[in-house]
C-alpha cells in the first residue's frame, strides 16, 4: 500500500530509511507506471536526489521542517525555477521559469523534494485532462477513464503511489474534481489563503493552490506550508493561518452540516447519492448534526462562472504573443503575422474558444450584457452562502455528478463537460474552500464527497475529513494495477 506523507516523515525521523531512498523508489515508480497514466511532464530526478541528499543532511543534524526529505511533484502550472514550467500548452513548450511561485518556494524551504511537474488540461481549462499538449492523463482505477481536471495529472500520480502528495490549482474544481475522480483527497482553500505568485494565472479572481495527498492528515501538512502572506499577491489575505494539524484531532459533536438540496437533486447519479448518503450517516454517528439547507441560485453557477472566467482569460493569456514569452511561429513576415501564427499554433482548441467568447463579452457593447450581469450573479450566489452559514457550520454535498468518465466520452460537447463543475464552481466565484474525500466507489470508481466552509475555515474541514477517515478506510484503498 502506498504511503502517506504522514508515514514518510515517520520512517526519516526514525531512520527507517533515508530521503535518497525513498526518492529513488518514487523515481522508480514513475518510471515504472508514468507511460501507462502519462501523470508527469516533466521528472526532475537529479534535482530530486540533490535535495534528497541535502535533506539527509539536514536530517542526521536532528532538525527537520515540516516535510524534510518528502518526496512531492508539482502541477505544471507553477513556476519552477530553472525547471521546465509548460502549463500543459505547447505556447510554453519552451518556458524554463526564471523563478519559483511562492508555494513551490515555501514547500521547498518546508524542507519537500520535488519529483517533478505533473500533466494538466492547457492553462488549467478543463475537467478530463483532455486538453493537455502532452496527451491525456488515464484514471489509474480504470485507464479507459479521465482522472479528471485541469490538475488530473496531479490526482493520478497520487492515486497510483507516483507521489504521497502533490500541488493542484483549483479554478472552478480542478483539485477537488480530480480528488473526487481519481479516489484521493483535496483541498481548495479560500482565495487569498495561497499566494498565486509564480501561478500562471487563467481567471485570476477565481485561482487558488492547494494540496492532494492520500489523507486529510497529509492535506493539513501541506496546506500549513503553503499558506500565508504574500506581499507579492496583492489578494493574498494577512488572516493569520491556523495550526491545521493540531485541530485535526477535534471532535465533531454538535457540528451543524447542511446539505443543500440543490446538490442531491436531478443531475446527481443516484449511486452516488447512496455511497454519499452513508458517509453522511457516518458523521450523524459521530455526532454531528445534519440540517438541510438551500443554494437557490446554483443553477447560475456554471454560465456566471464560463462568462467571468472567460473574460479573465482572455485578458491574462494576451500576455503569450511570441515576443516575449514560449511559442514563437517561424519566419513571421510582419508583427501581426508574428502575433497571429505565433499565437494559432501555441494554443489549442479549447484555450482558443474561451480566449474569443471572453474577448467577446468584454467588447464595448456586450460589457452590460455579459460581464456585469455575471458579476452581479456572482453576489447572488456568493450572498447564497453567507445566508447558509448563518444556520449552518459547514454544508456538505457530492464533489461531482458522476464518477470518472471514459476518455473521449465528453471531447465532443463542451457544455456537458462544463456540467462537471456543478458543485465545485460557485465556491470559486464566493471564494469559499471546499475539500474532496473519497467515500465509496461505483463501478469500481471512487466517489468524491465535498465539504464546503466558511471563508478561512479550513482547519474545520480538515477536521471533519480526518474524524471520517478515521472510522473509514476508502482514502487507504489503492488500484491494483499499480500496487
Ligand atoms: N473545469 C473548469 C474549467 O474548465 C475548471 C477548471 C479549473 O478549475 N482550473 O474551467
Amino acid at each position: 500500500m502506498p504511503m502517506t506523507v504522514t508515514e514518510i516523515r515517520q520512517g526519516l525521523a526514525s531512520g527507517q530509511f533515508s530521503s535518497v531512498e525513498i526518492t529513488r523508489d518514487y523515481l522508480q515508480r514513475i518510471a515504472q507506471h508514468n507511460p501507462a497514466l502519462n501523470c508527469f511532464i516533466s521528472v526532475t530526478e537529479d534535482l530530486a536526489l540533490q535535495q534528497a541528499g541535502a535533506a539527509d543532511a539536514l536530517l542526521a543534524q536532528g532538525n527537520p521542517g515540516l516535510l524534510t526529505g518528502v518526496p512531492l511533484a508539482h502541477k505544471d502550472l507553477f513556476c519552477t525555477d530553472g525547471v521546465k514550467t509548460s502549463c500543459g500548452s505547447r505556447m510554453l513548450d519552451n518556458f524554463i521559469a526564471p523563478y519559483d511561485a511562492t508555494a513551490v518556494e515555501r514547500i521547498r524551504d518546508a524542507g519537500a523534494v520535488m519529483l517533478g511537474k505533473t500533466n494538466m488540461d492547457e492553462f488549467a481549462m478543463g475537467s478530463s485532462n483532455e486538453n493537455s499538449w502532452y496527451g491525456n492523463v488515464a484514471n489509474p482505477w480504470n485507464t479507459a477513464h479521465v482522472p479528471g481536471g485541469s490538475s488530473g495529472g496531479s490526482a493520478a500520480a497520487v492515486a497510483a503511489g507516483l507521489a504521497p502528495a502533490a500541488t493542484g490549482t483549483d479554478t472552478g474544481g480542478s483539485i477537488r474534481q480530480p480528488a473526487a475522480l481519481c479516489g484521493v483527497t483535496g483541498i481548495k482553500p479560500t482565495y487569498g489563503r495561497v499566494s498565486r505568485y509564480g501561478m500562471i494565472a487563467f481567471g485570476s479572481s477565481l485561482d487558488q493552490g492547494g494540496p492532494f495527498a492520500r489523507s486529510a492528515a497529509d492535506c493539513a501538512l501541506l496546506l500549513q506550508a503553503m499558506s500565508g502572506f504574500d506581499a507579492r499577491d496583492s489578494t493574498s489575505s494577512d488572516t493569520p493561518v491556523d495550526d491545521y494539524s493540531a485541530r485535526l484531532e477535534q471532535g465533531i459533536e454538535g457540528l451543524k452540516i447542511g446539505l443543500p438540496k440543490e446538490y442531491f437533486a436531478e443531475g446527481l447519479d443516484s449511486r452516488l447519492a447512496r455511497v454519499i448518503e452513508t458517509a453522511i450517516d457516518e458523521l450523524r454517528k459521530q455526532g454531528a448534526e445534519i440540517l438541510d439547507i438551500s443554494l437557490p441560485n446554483t443553477h447560475l453557477s456554471i454560465p456566471t462562472y464560463y462568462v467571468v472566467a472567460m473574460a479573465e482569460c482572455s485578458s491574462n493569456l494576451s500576455r503569450f504573443d511570441g515576443v516575449r514569452f514560449g511559442h514563437r511561429c517561424e519566419n513571421p513576415v510582419d508583427l501581426e503575422d508574428l502575433y497571429k501564427r505565433s499565437r494559432g499554433e501555441g494554443f489549442g482548441a479549447e484555450v482558443k474558444r474561451r480566449i474569443l467568447i471572453g474577448t467577446y463579452a468584454l467588447s464595448a457593447g456586450y460589457y452590460d450584457a455579459y460581464y456585469l450581469k455575471a458579476q452581479q450573479l456572482r453576489r447572488m450566489i456568493k450572498n447564497d452562502f453567507q445566508t447558509a452559514f448563518d444556520s449552518v457550520d459547514l454544508i456538505l454535498g457530492p464533489t461531482t455528478p458522476e464518477v470518472a468518465f471514459k476518455i473521449g466520452a465528453k471531447t465532443d460537447d463542451p457544455v456537458s463537460m462544463y456540467l462537471q463543475d456543478i458543485y465545485t464552481i460557485s465556491l470559486n466565484l464566493a471564494g469559499l474552500p471546499g475539500l474532496s474525500l473519497p467515500v465509496g466507489f461505483v463501478d469500481g470508481l471512487p466517489v468524491g464527497m465535498q465539504l464546503i466552509g466558511n471563508y478561512f475555515d479550513e482547519a474545520r474541514l480538515l477536521q471533519v475529513a480526518h474524524r471520517y477517515q478515521q472510522v473509514s478506510d476508502w482514502h487507504l484503498q489503492a488500484p491494483e494495477a499499480f500496487s
